[in-house]
């Protein structure tokens, strides 16, 4: 699932794109607040993690700013240990939750998977549609409960259409999900990982819509 995270302490910023990433999510990254205002407006995210002190402004300003334009994007502020003043603003600002510094990378990303099912209606850290199981903790797929073994991207694009079964995603939307700014994106990316998908789940698992993209059976 594809983050932005707001963040100017160069060495954080690049600690939590690298950790992240490997918790299995796509990050982007900016320092400032007119970044992240030019980020925010060009993609959409699925949650984002926001520090207070930023070079040209407060994150509790774009806090404001976002939730007064009616963004619903989940957002997770990074406050300092002491500052509980800062803690209530951001929340009753419209900050779904916190974290004071210096945190948990671990508990960092299960606090991101939590809002992310909050924010797609489920309680439940597993995911299962019809005989597939997804558990988004251990990041492990199963059918019938014997585990498949997926690459990080196999497995972004999943979690993307079992999330949503009945819905339809392009190839764009999954794109989006699976890619951060700066990579490069091969033409047929997205056709080879559900290929791939395919030969290890059963053809029948993941369906074309011709014309509109792919979405999960519910077998
Ligand atoms: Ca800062």
């Amino acid at each position: 699932m594809r983050i932005l995270v707001i963040e100017d302490d160069e060495i954080l910023r690049d600690g939590l794109a690298a950790g992240l990433g490997l918790e299995g999510f796509e990050v982007d990254s900016v320092s400032s607040c007119a970044d992240a205002r030019a980020a925010a407006a060009t993609q959409d995210h699925a949650a984002i993690v926001l520090d207070i002190g930023l070079p040209d402004g407060s994150g509790l300003e774009l806090l404001t700013e976002w939730r007064r334009g009616g963004a619903k994007t989940p957002i997770l502020l990074l406050t300092a240990r002491n500052l509980i003043r800062d803690r209530i603003d951001g929340l009753d600002g419209g900050a779904d939750d916190y974290l004071g510094k210096p945190f948990d990378l671990g508990e960092l990303s299960a606090r991101l998977r939590a809002l992310l099912r909050r924010s797609s209606g489920r309680a439940e850290s597993e995911i299962s549609v019809g005989s597939l199981t997804i558990d988004e903790a251990c990041r492990t797929v199963a059918i019938d409960g014997e585990e498949v073994a997926l690459s990080r991207r196999e497995y972004a694009i999943l979690h993307a259409l079992a999330s949503r079964p009945g819905h339809v995603l392009s190839r764009g939307q999954l794109e989006d999900r699976i890619y951060g700014w700066q990579e490069e994106v091969e033409s047929n990316a997205v056709e080879v990982h559900i290929h791939k998908l395919r030969a290890k789940l059963g053809r029948e698992r993941i369906e074309t819509v011709r014309g509109e993209g792919y979405r999960i059976a519910r077998q």
